[in-house]
């Protein structure tokens, strides 16, 4: 799909908005550079296995309706992304820009687009659109929609100079955070509060991984009260220091018991072995939930790990709500972002220290 593609004629639910867009009296704001032929660049992924290309596009999108058009400040850098150019992921037939992690500012806007004006700085989410009528969609879970299409993977994102997105699916992001702080809250903190939500409220929390989406949820945790025990990598020193210093209670290698039985267990490891030694961890009643697209196979193991109603579960995808209410909590709460910037054109970098576990709470990619 290409950008332009995934533009509905409905919001949400039903069919009301497209009336509402008809209805709509705004003028399209349409800025000035939206008509040049500046050139911009893009990262793009040609095929799994492959380093990124980087590509010049030598017009600027034009949004169609219901879209904006962002100048990209900031993208953020998942695993997700390095899921799709290992080939752990299928692609798309076609090159695709990835990154769903976009802060920028509204360059253009399409016709029919009223809650936004050109300037305005906004995010882009991992869930570029869902279709709103099936029974997912309907039932408030849009993050499962069958149909729905995800920035970076069916839609081109964010490591580019530009993107373009459905504006009903982008957020305010809170003032108190800079673009480079901010990209990470788009997924590793949006998928870690859906994440953290499913374990109700579990006083003690183990964290499986302690990278980009770890480092905010300890953070939302301890400032919600809860008690957080962080594990890494076996020896991952500066990441166990780094959790301490976040209001880690414990931190340790994953192949070390905690100190206390936990309430829950969030696993942001793409690692199947860590899924029984969570549930050894957790008590009867206690809840592990899966917190990545794509994690490696879950070896079998003694029944007696799940016996006592303890509950395995994974996260998938987001919904605008989780991003609305995660945004309300990222303004209140003062967390501390640790980012690892990149260049736009050192994409491949860091997709490579990700994967070598070199980066320090979120590598973030600055055009
Ligand atoms: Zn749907
Ligand atoms: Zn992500």
């Amino acid at each position: 799909m290409c950008p332009s593609s995934p533009i509905a004629t409905t919001r949400g639910a039903g069919s009301s908005s497209s009336a509402k867009l008809a209805k709509s009296r705004a003028v399209p704001q349409v800025a000035a550079e939206a008509a040049s032929t500046q050139r911009w660049r893009a990262m793009q992924i040609e095929g799994a296995g492959r380093p990124l290309q980087r590509v010049l596009r030598d017009r600027l999108p034009v949004p169609a309706e219901g879209q904006l058009c962002i100048k990209v400040g900031a993208c953020g850098v998942c695993r997700t992304d390095l899921h799709l150019v290992d080939g752990e992921l299928p692609l798309p037939n076609h090159p695709v820009v990835p990154g769903h992690e976009i802060v920028g500012r509204v360059s253009a806007m399409g016709e029919g687009v009223t809650d936004f004006v050109v300037g305005d700085r906004v995010g882009v989410p991992w869930l570029a659109w869902s279709c709103g009528r099936c029974a997912q969609c309907r039932g408030g879970r849009e993050n499962l929609c069958p149909h729905a299409r995800f920035t970076g993977w069916q839609v081109d994102g964010g490591y580019a100079e530009y993107a373009v997105a459905d504006a009903r699916y982008v957020f305010r992001i809170p003032d108190r955070y800079s673009d480079e702080e901010a990209a990470p809250l788009l997924c590793a903190g949006l998928i870690g509060w859906r994440a953290y939500n499913l374990t109700g409220r579990a006083r003690r929390l183990g964290l499986y991984g302690f990278g980009a989406a770890a480092h905010l949820i300890a953070q939302v945790a301890r400032f919600q009260g809860r008690e957080v025990y962080a594990f890494t990598r076996i020896g991952d020193e500066p990441a166990q220091t780094l959790a301490r210093e976040l209001g880690a209670l414990w931190a340790g290698s994953s192949d070390h018991a905690p100190p206390a039985v936990l309430d829950a267990a969030l696993i942001f490891a793409p690692v199947g072995e860590l899924v029984p030694t969570a549930l050894s961890a957790v008590r009867p009643g206690g809840t592990v939930v899966c917190a990545g697209i794509h994690m490696s196979d879950i070896p079998s193991f003694p029944y007696a790990l799940l016996w006592g109603e303890r509950k395995l579960m994974s996260v998938a995808n987001l919904t605008r709500a989780d991003g609305d209410t995660f945004m309300r909590v990222a303004a209140e709460a003062p967390l501390v972002v640790h980012t690892q910037r990149y260049a736009l054109a050192d994409a491949n970098q860091a997709l490579d220290d990700l994967r070598a576990g070199h980066v320090r709470g979120a590598a973030v990619l600055v055009p």
